[in-house]
């Protein structure tokens, strides 16, 4: 049996599976992304977070054909360097990653992707958009990230493609977290809504976000703490939320005016969070803005959570079919 590993290296998680040659599961793990240590931290920390899913899988990590890591940042894949994956903790420069993290696992391959256009080829090829030759892959988490897949291909332009977190949805609009002014992100990007949310509660508004933060002893507002204010009906999280699908809809459709694929995948952490429901709301926003009649099909991220990690394997997939 030949088994490969993946990693999808969050700004807050370490998610790690092992994959058999049909893409299956055969165990995962996940860790926090460690706040310090560097570049060398998270790479011994993804190491780790590696070989647990191996013992869950009963593989050694050494007996992996290899193993595929989705970053932020700046990927060098020939040179399987990582530079300016600012969401990192002091990862500014260019770390050796796949050096670093071969040796710690035992093994000499090492392929490195970016997280948002492995995440979009996994579910092109395994998951919610299996029947469709063109994708617009929408990572609706921390920020808004996405990935484009043309006619069977990944598009990566000239390696800056697919920001669909930065489409204008408001002329001088509201800040972003990337400095301009009226982004999609601003809107619907989970940083920017627990900002707004705190500016929020600073004028008096009530909402019981914070407080459920607290109790599940959290230090920010997670997927989860958003889907429970929201089952709860707290008034603040659904005017946020209203807010971030508005936005939602307008930037997808406007990407989507410009590139008529078939289909959007809607993935990341609130996405697959808030699920089928929300990727419908989604789709209803996107209506007015479309150009033409034919919408695109509208799904939620097949894969799930691990998404992003299987994407990550099929970067060392043996060349050979299996
Ligand atoms: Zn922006």
């Amino acid at each position: 049996m030949s088994a490969r590993g993946g990693i999808d290296l969050g700004g807050t998680k370490i998610q790690a599976v092992v994959v058999d040659e049909g893409h299956n599961v055969l165990g995962d793990a996940r860790h926090p992304t460690p706040v310090d240590g560097g570049p060398a931290g998270v790479v011994a920390e993804m190491a780790e977070t590696l070989k647990e899913a191996a013992a869950a899988a009963g593989v050694e990590p050494a007996a992996l054909t290899g193993v595929g890591v989705g970053s932020p940042g700046v990927i060098d894949d020939q040179a399987g360097t990582v530079s300016q994956a600012r969401n990192l903790p002091d990862w500014a420069g260019s770390f050796e990653v796949a050096k670093v993290l071969g040796e710690a696992i035992g093994t000499d391959r090492v392929g490195i992707g970016n997280d948002v256009s492995v995440a979009t080829n996994a579910e092109f090829e395994l998951g919610a958009a299996k029947e469709f030759q063109s994708i617009l892959g929408v990572f609706w988490g921390t920020g808004v990230g996405g990935g484009i897949i043309l006619g069977g291909e990944r598009w990566d332009g000239r390696g800056a493609a697919g920001e669909i977190g930065h489409v204008v949805v408001k002329m001088d609009g509201r800040e972003c977290p990337c400095g301009r002014n009226g982004c999609m992100e601003a809107y619907a990007g989970r940083r920017a809504m627990e900002e707004r949310a705190r500016h929020k509660v600073d004028k008096g508004q009530k909402t019981q976000l914070f407080k459920i933060m607290e109790e599940r002893g959290r230090d920010r507002l997670t997927s989860g703490i958003w889907a429970r204010a929201l089952d709860a009906g707290d008034e603040l999280a659904t005017e946020l939320m209203d807010d971030a699908v508005r936005a939602l809809g307008a930037g997808v459709a406007s990407a989507c005016n410009v590139l008529d694929v078939e289909c959007v995948v809607i993935g990341g952490g609130l996405g697959v969070r808030l699920g089928e429901p929300y990727a419908e709301r989604i789709a209803a926003a996107m209506r007015p803005h479309l150009f033409f009649e034919r919408a695109p099909v509208v799904r939620t991220a097949a894969l799930g959570d691990l998404g992003g990690a299987i994407g990550a394997a099929l970067l060392v997939r043996s060349s050979v079919p299996a």
